[in-house]
This record gives structure tokens, sequence and C-alpha cells, in this order.
């Protein structure tokens, strides 16, 4: 069980991170953000009127309230009441409170999800402050909620998704007040929300992030293994598909999409933050430490590289193959338009500017859990001090001195006014195979195997010491899926290759600005590994602590890199560990350049190719940083092989096809991806379309490499209707490539504009160097096509 907020005071880097957070974007939001303006918002006005009313302002206050009382900030504890105390005196006869608008918010029906977000809000106020306003407040709206059909929560697109969270909250009340009816609406939201226990039906990123986990929660009262089970097969599901890189998150910038799972695929930021959420809450529920080693993975891996180093600016998307981080549009290789990797403060990431804030405070009060033995475990490590009532409930103080993830020493000193006994669970992660624990000085015998807890149960007494070590070593993760592209760990931290990062900034204000990252080293690197025994091509490198150099290497940082991020010192204990320039760990391994792999079309790294890859440049001595430090990273690395088995890397090539207009976010390469339409309206694969050309005359070609012999061709148009505005061309005919002129192919079968299906054509066999399709399209409309082959 979660310890009341205030229990756990974090300290060393995971403070200074929160200290950044409250200094910088989060810490500041009301300045920058409209929804964020007290004025202006149906959350803080008693009769629910006002311009915003959706989920930004919850989903900053979820984590602002939560930072004020992980550091114990009173000036940002004011702040956040301001707003709740809002939202609890805006609360109806009926038991519905904060924006009107969201009541009928879906087709005269209530839009629920932001009131999910206030909800989380509430408890935190409620678990610092026990103030007694929430149980009543809250009883009295879920008991609204429990008022209304069944159907109302499989209203909408985000509520019936993401209803697992009201389940959360309601089993919170539950354990509070003890009402029973509280156990009747969490069945009544499972029946009728998502189906999660039967697999995963929807692959919006942070639909995934947060959605995967229902049926694990709702195990706390269904007390049936198939739905802790079903939680684990969600995320199995998701991450063999679109996992398989390291970082800890996967391929869905915006949406999972077949055949997009390359590492250069992104992972959205609120996403991170769910993600880590969700496995804090199965961390608990389950008992199994394999959910807070997952947590430990995207936090370490991948959430400090989401955001600018001094917290003022994050991005949308982060990918574990990323080298450039500019605000030009990448799609169709990310699904989204626009600007998705540039840092910004601003409303450009509207979602994940706000959501983010409860990452790392969140993280901060899972530190530490209650078990139900009347003891204590150190679930998620990092220096801290805790204040508990355990044992007979005396108040126990544990306080906690250590670097990890950034060493691999624990130190755990005890204070007590008298001798206690209860047992302290410590949290052996997987990838932790000689752990080792002494207290007092003398060696305690360990019966811990990796992914387990170790419990030393005993009396303890004022003044005790407990050292745990967690011996880190190097090692390799091979991702087959990917090309056997591989991947370099050491403990939890995932390494990167050093990126030299050239900041540049292109809009916002001096107080926020907003930046692009181009990489001002190569970045197209090889691994050279030692193949009996690849652990052994790296070479670790700690910086030599040393406090007097403390203030000149804040000075170099400050040349290098606009965020001086506090370099040198004899700890890392006070600083920013995740930046270049501070990184307290690195390794050094011999590489080669693959002149080859370049950015692709859409800008984004190249896609991986079959690793070993042949290479004739000569070696050189990289430099690996852990991957949250990186801001620019490659951290999916192909391994450069010799001999028969080493492929060459195939130089990028233009399309064979392509058209008269393509839409920005489609792509002329949709046509040949070998994806197969499940209709005509399928959005889940990539497509082609003339869109926004309508009524007009169009074509799109295929140019061979050299002369074939083709007879037939096979046509599955896209077809969006009603919706939408692409049908089946009102007529269409084949060309084939007679010297630079086009000549309609002789004697061909119907041109067909069926729908769902291909569109067989058969034609006098030709000798041609390329084909065009000409399309009539039918007025007011626009057209594409989801696949296009070519027989011979
Ligand atoms: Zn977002």
């Amino acid at each position: 069980m979660k310890l009341p907020i205030g229990s756990i005071k974090p300290k060393g880097w995971l403070r200074r991170q929160l200290e950044l957070e409250a200094n910088g974007m989060t810490g500041h939001l009301e300045e920058i953000s409209k929804w964020c303006k007290f004025e202006n918002s149906a959350w803080a006005s008693p009769d629910g009127q006002g311009q915003f009313g959706w989920e930004e302002l919850p989903y900053w206050l979820k984590g602002y309230g939560d930072l004020g009382y992980v550091l114990d900030d009173e000036k940002i504890i004011k702040a956040a009441r301001k707003w709740i105390d809002a939202t609890l005196s805006s609360q109806e006869p009926d038991g519905y409170f904060g924006p009107r608008a969201n009541k009928t918010g879906l087709e005269g029906k209530p839009d629920l999800w932001p009131h999910m977000v206030m909800l989380n809000v509430l408890q935190s106020f409620y678990e610092y402050t026990g103030d007694e306003r929430v149980l009543p407040f809250m009883t009295k709206y879920l008991k609204w909620l429990n008022t209304l059909p069944g159907e109302a929560f499989g209203r909408g697109y985000w509520p019936k998704i993401r209803f697992g969270d009201t389940i959360e909250s309601a089993y919170w009340l539950y354990n509070r007040t003890g009402e029973p009816w509280l156990l009747e609406l969490a069945p009544k939201i499972h029946d009728h929300m998502q189906d999660w226990t039967s697999g995963v039906h929807n692959w919006h990123n942070v639909n995934v992030a947060q959605g995967f986990r229902e049926p694990g929660v709702y195990f706390l009262q269904a007390r049936d293994e198939k739905f802790l089970r079903a939680a684990e097969r969600n995320y199995q599901t998701v991450m063999d598909l679109y996992g398989q890189f390291p970082g800890g998150g996967f391929a869905a910038d915006e949406n999972a999409r077949p055949g997009f799972t390359d590492p250069h695929q992104g992972f959205e930021t609120c996403g991170i933050v769910e993600f880590m959420h969700s496995f804090e809450m199965l961390t608990k529920i389950s008992g199994n430490p394999v959910w807070a080693d997952r947590c430990e993975d995207i936090a370490f891996n991948s959430l400090p590289a989401a955001l600018t180093p001094d917290w003022k600016g994050l991005h949308y998307l982060t990918c574990a193959n990323q080298v450039v981080l500019d605000r030009h549009n990448h799609a169709p290789g990310i699904e989204n338009s626009d600007t998705m990797f540039s840092y910004s403060p601003l409303e450009v990431y509207r979602c994940c500017q706000h959501n983010v804030s409860h990452g790392w405070p969140y993280y901060a009060e899972e530190l530490w859990l209650a078990t139900p033995d009347q003891g204590l475990c150190a679930s998620l490590y990092a220096a801290s001090e805790v204040t508990a009532k355990i044992g007979d409930g005396s108040a126990v103080k544990i306080s906690e001195e250590t670097d990890y993830p950034f060493r691999d020493t624990i130190t755990l000193k005890i204070s007590t006014t008298k001798p206690v006994e209860f047992p302290l669970h410590l949290r052996i992660p997987g990838w932790s195979a000689k752990p080792s624990a002494r207290v007092n000085g003398k060696s305690v015998a360990l019966k811990a195997k990796p992914l387990s807890y170790t419990v030393i149960d005993r009396e303890w007494k004022d003044g005790d010491v407990i050292v745990l070590r967690l011996p880190m070593q190097v090692t390799l993760k091979t991702w087959a899926k990917n090309h056997n592209a591989v991947s370099v760990n050491y403990g939890p931290l995932t390494f990167s290759l050093k990126i030299g990062e050239n900041w540049t900034r292109y809009g916002g204000t001096d107080a926020w600005p907003e930046w692009e990252v181009h990489p001002s080293t190569a970045w197209n690197y090889g691994l050279v590994l030692n193949e009996r025994d690849p652990a052994s091509s790296f070479q670790i490198v700690k910086p030599t602590p040393n406090p007097s150099q403390g203030g000149e290497g804040r000075e170099r940082a400050r040349e290098s890199a606009p965020f001086p991020g506090g370099v040198g010192g004899g700890t890392t204990l006070s600083t920013n560990p995740f930046t270049p320039e501070t990184a307290p760990i690195q390794l050094r391994a011999k590489a080669k350049k693959i002149p080859a792999w370049k950015l692709d079309p859409f800008g984004l790294v190249g896609k991986l190719q079959d690793s070993p890859v042949k290479a004739d440049e000569a070696a050189e001595t990289v430099t690996l940083i852990p991957m949250g430090a990186a801001r620019l990273r490659i951290s999916a690395f192909p391994v450069i092989g010799i001999g028969k088995n080493a492929r060459t890397w195939p130089e990028p090539k233009p399309p064979p096809v392509s058209a008269s207009h393509c839409f920005e976010r489609d792509s002329v390469e949709a046509m040949i991806d070998g994806l197969e339409p499940k209709n005509s309206n399928d959005h889940s694969i990539p497509r082609f379309t003339w869109w926004d050309h309508r009524g007009s005359s169009e074509w799109v070609q295929y140019d061979f490499d050299k002369p074939r012999k083709v007879s037939a061709v096979e046509v599955y148009w896209f077809d969006d209707a009603p919706n939408g505005g692409c049908r089946a061309p009102q007529s269409w005919r084949l060309l084939c490539k007679n010297g630079d002129a086009w000549k309609p192919v002789v004697d061909a079968s119907d041109f067909g504009r069926k729908l769902d299906t291909y569109n067989r054509v058969t034609f006098n066999p030709v000798e041609t160097a390329g084909l065009r399709i000409e399309a009539q399209l039918q007025p007011n409309f626009s057209g594409g096509i989801l696949e296009w082959k070519i027989q011979p």
C-alpha cells in the first residue's frame, strides 16, 4: 500500500528533478497556459461557467499539487489549494461538480473523462491534508455516477477507454469509508467500459499506457487471477508488437501503426508518465516487482529526455533513435504532422505540457510502500527519508542514502525511539544476479533471486545501518525483431551514443524559450563487439569525485550547452545527472561509421537494417551516456560484423512510386508497403491520398529498375465515406511507359471501382519501364489508394 503523501521526502537527484520541475514549466504553468488562468477556467468558478473546462487544468493540478506536497513547498501548496477549494465549492445538489458544459459534453450526455483526473487531484489533497470536505464530496459525486445507467460508462472515445481510473478512485474511497455501494459501482463501470480483459482493442499511445492496467485494478475486487494476467498480457501484446527497442516505451507516435515499429518511431510524453503511473499501481496490486523494474526503466531512460534539462520545455515525442529535434513536419514517418520533436513550454504540446506534471511527484510517493505484514518495502530506489508507523505502531524513520541508479550501493539508516521488530522488504531487480547486504557491518545471508523481494525481519534499533549492494554489470540485449540491433545496459540504465548537441532558440520568450537541437557530431555508428564476450567490449568510466573542481566544470558545461547542471562535486546527489555534461557514468566502446545510414526522407533516423553490418570504415572510440541524459540519441545500435555473415547496409533509394500530389500526412510508399487492408476505410495502415485535391484528374506512377513484363494490376481504393472526403474515383485507366510517352494498356478488362476488395485489371502482356494510374476524381471528392499490386 501507498504511504500517506508526505511520509516520504525525496532527496538527491530525484529532489533536484522535482526542484527543477517547480522552478520550471509545471511550477509556472499558470503564467504560461491559457487553460490554467483562474479567471478563464470553468474549474475555478462555483457555478462551473468559464471558457476552459476540459482535461488541461486537472492534468496539471494532478502533478502540481503533489509536487508541492513532496517538496513541502508552501507556495505551490497554497496555489494548488485555490483551485481545489474552487472545485470543492462547485458541487451541485445531485453530486455533479465542476464545469457544467461537461455535463452535456457528449451529444447531451456527460463527458466524464476530465472528472477522472480531478478525482486524483482530490485524493492526493486528502492524503496530504486530511481535509474533511473531500470524502463527503467524492461520495456524493460517485453516488451520482452510480445513478447513471451502465451505458454511461461506455460512452465517448476517451472516457470509455479510461474509466478504469474511476474504478481506482472508487476503491480508494471504499478503503476510507467502507460504503458497500462503491463495490456495486466499480463492477458496473467495468462491465460497460472498454473491455481490456479480452485484449488490446485500441492502439492510441496514451489510451494503452493508461488503459491496459484496468483489469489489474479490477482484480482488487474480483480476486480472479485472470484479471492480473490480462494486464500482463495487454502489456506483453503491445511491447511484443511495438516495443522492440530500449527505453521502456513503444512505437506509437499518436497511435501504434502496423509497419511502424523501428526505434525512430516516437512515444508520447503523456504516455511516459501514464505508463509510470500504471506500473506503480500494478506493483502494489500484484506484489510483483517486475512492474517496479518497468517503472524504473521508463523513468530513468525516457522521461528525462522528454524535457529540457531545466524543465522549461518538453516535446511530444521521444524516440529510442532520434538525432534531430527540429520543429518541422516529420509525417507520415511519424503519424502527426506539425511540430513534435523540438522543445517548447507552450501550447503546441497542450496535453503533455500539463500532464507531465505527475511523473516525478508520483514516483517520489512510491519509493517506499507499506506491506501487509506491518513492515516497509523499499520499492523504487532513490535517496529519501521515510517516516511510517510500523511493527507495533511505533514511528520509525529510515534515511536512504544512494546515488542509485548511477551507483550500486544503497545505505539505509534506521531512527527509532525504541527497538521495534518489523520486516524490511528490499526489491531485488531482475538484472541483479548477486545482491548482498550487511547489517551494522555484518553480512546477512540473502536468499534473493533476481526479480523478488528479500526480507530482513528482526528487531531494529536506533542507528542500525543496512548496506544493500546491487552490483551492476554491462549487459547487451539483442532486438531480434528489429534486425538484431543491440542495446547496452548497466543495471537499470540503458546507454546511448553521446552525440554533440547544438541548441538553437527558435521561438518563445527569453524566460520561456523554444529550442531546436541538431547534432554536431556523427551519429551513424555500429558497435564493434568482442564476439566471444560482447559485454567486455565496454569500458566503464566514472568521473572521479572532486568537489574542488565543481566550479570549473560548471563553467565548461555552460559553454557547450545552455543548461548548467552543476557539474563535478563529490557526489551526484544535488545535481541533475541527466545531461551529457553531468552524466555520472559513461561507457567507452569501439564503433565504426556506417556511411549509408542516413536520415530518411521524413527527417527521421534511417530504419535499422540487418545486423551484423559490413563496414570498411576505421574503428573509432565512442562514448556512451545514460539514455535519459541523451536528448539526441542512438540507443538501438547496429552491430558491425566481419566475414560472410556481415550484410551491406543498403544505400537509401528514392521510392519507385510517385504521384501528381500526395497529402502531407500520407505517403506514396503506402501503396506498395505490402500491408493488407481490412476494408476500404481501414485507418490502421498507412495510405496514399490525393487529398485535398478534389474533382480533378490525378495520377500515380510506378517506375521499374529495368523493363518488366506485366499483364495485370490490382488496386485497393481508399474510401472514408461518410465522414471523410475520399471516394473511389469516378473513372480510371492504366498507362504503360513507351519511351518518353505514356500509352493506355491494350485489351484491358473492367477498371473496377469496388470497395473493400482489390480491383483486378488484366490486359495484353506488355514489357514496360513503368505503369501509371490515371484517375478522374468524383466531383467535390478526393481519392486514395491503400495498396497497388503489379503482376507479370
Ligand atoms: Zn500528451
